[in-house]
C-alpha cells in the first residue's frame, strides 16, 4: 500500500501537488529535492573517513545494513593505533586514561550509545548493542563496561606508548587549549569520526566514534555519544554528525538541528551552515573553536559546513570516494 509519504512524493514529482495547496501545505517534507543523487553514498569526517567509506561500501557489496555499514567502517578508524583521537591509540584524558564516546542510529530511529568507556577497543560495537539488547539507549563508564565485558568484548589498553609520551609532554604545561584542526596535522593527529551512509533504498543510518578531546577533564564526556548532538538520523529526512569541540554542538543540540532545518526544507549545507551560525551566535566566546557538520538527506545529497577553515571529510557517490574541503565561516 502506498504510504501517506510516498503517495505525496509521487504526487510532487507527477506535479499534482501544485493543484491540492493543502496538501502541500501539510508536507512537511515538501521542500526536499525530489532529485535523487547516486546511492549509496557516505559521507564521515576528516581524511580517516575515505578508509571508513571504503568498508561501508565493502559490506554494501557483501549485502550488509545500512547499520552494518557504519559500525564496521568506523570500527576501522577505531582500530587505527596511529589514529590519535579514536579507538586505541587515542589521547588520554588529563589523568592518563583513555575513555571513549560513541553513538549509533539506524533508519528505524533507534540509537544506542555508551560514554566514558575504558579499555574496548570498539566502543561503536558496544553502543550497537546497547541499541538492540537493552531498552535503554545509553550506558556510561563501569556500566558500559560491565555489559561489554557480558557481551563477550576483552578488555585491551588502548594507551599506546605514543599516545603516553604525548601525554607526559603535555603534563609539563598541563595547559587545555583544544588546538583547531589538529585532527589533519602531517603527524598523523586525527580527530573524532562522524560517518553517515544512506543505502540503494534510501535508508539512513549514522555512527560516531571517539577518544574525546585529549587532555579534557577525567569524566569528561563529549557530544559524540549524546544522541541529537554528535549525531542524529530521521529516516524520513536525512542525517547529521559532528567534530569539533563537542560542548559547542551540545549546547545548540547541533545534529538534531540539522536535521530539523533539512525537514523545513534546507539544502544540507544550507542546514550545516545556520548550525554553525548558531553557534556563532549563541556561543560568542567560544568561536575561535573549531565545530564542523557533515550532512546527507534522504535522497542522497550531501553538505558540510564548519567554524573555522581547514575541515575537510570524505564523500562516497557515483563509485568516488574523494576528500572534500569544507566551507567555513572563518576564513
Ligand atoms: N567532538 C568530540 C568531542 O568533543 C571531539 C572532536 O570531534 O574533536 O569529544
Amino acid at each position: 500500500m502506498l504510504n501517506r509519504r510516498k503517495f505525496l512524493e509521487k504526487a510532487a514529482a507527477a506535479g499534482i501537488l501544485s493543484f491540492v495547496p493543502g496538501l502541500l501545505k501539510a508536507n512537511p517534507l515538501k521542500n526536499i529535492s525530489l532529485k535523487k543523487k547516486g546511492l549509496p553514498v557516505v559521507i564521515s569526517t576528516w581524511n580517516h573517513g575515505i578508509e571508513a567509506n571504503a568498508a561501508a561500501i565493502r559490506i554494501f557489496e557483501a549485502g550488509g545494513s545500512v547499520v552494518d555499514a557504519v559500525e564496521k567502517a568506523v570500527m576501522v578508524t577505531e582500530s587505527d593505533p596511529e589514529n590519535t583521537s579514536v579507538g586505541i591509540g587515542g589521547y588520554p584524558d588529563r589523568d592518563g586514561f583513555v575513555t571513549l564516546d560513541a553513538s549509533i542510529m539506524g533508519p528505524d530511529g533507534n540509537a544506542g550509545s555508551v560514554c566514558f568507556l575504558q579499555e574496548i577497543e570498539h566502543p561503536v560495537s558496544v553502543a550497537r548493542l546497547v541499541m538492540k539488547k537493552t531498552p535503554h539507549v545509553m550506558l556510561a563508564g563501569e556500566g558500559a563496561l560491565q555489559f561489554a565485558l557480558e557481551n563477550g568484548f576483552e578488555k585491551k589498553n588502548l594507551l599506546t606508548p605514543e599516545s603516553e609520551k604525548a601525554w607526559k609532554s603535555w603534563l609539563k604545561k598541563s595547559n587545555y587549549d583544544p588546538v583547531i584542526n589538529w585532527e589533519n596535522e602531517p603527524n598523523k593527529y586525527h580527530d573524532t569520526i562522524g560517518l553517515l551512509a544512506v543505502d540503494k533504498n534510501s535508508n539512513i543510518g549514522g555512527a560516531c566514534t571517539t577518544s574525546g578531546l585529549a587532555f579534557k577533564m577525567h569524566g569528561r564526556v563529549g557530544d559524540s555519544p549524546i544522541i541529537g548532538a554528535g549525531l542524529y538520523v530521521d529516516n524520513e529526512v536525512g542525517g547529521a554528525t559532528a567534530t569539533g569541540v563537542g560542548e559547542l554542538v551540545m549546547k545548540t543540540l547541533g545534529s538534531f538541528l540539522v536535521v530539523e532545518l533539512m525537514r523545513n526544507g534546507r539544502t544540507p549545507n544550507e542546514a550545516c551552515k545556520e548550525a554553525v551560525l548558531r553557534i556563532v551566535k549563541k556561543d560568542p566566546e567560544n568561536v575561535k573553536r573549531q565545530v564542523g557538520f557533515i550532512a546527507v538527506n534522504k535522497n542522497g545529497e550531501t553538505g558540510a559546513f564548519s567554524l573555522q577553515k581547514g575541515f575537510n571529510y570524505a564523500l562516497f557517490q557515483n563509485g568516488e570516494n574523494r576528500m572534500i574541503d569544507s566551507e567555513s565561516y572563518y576564513n
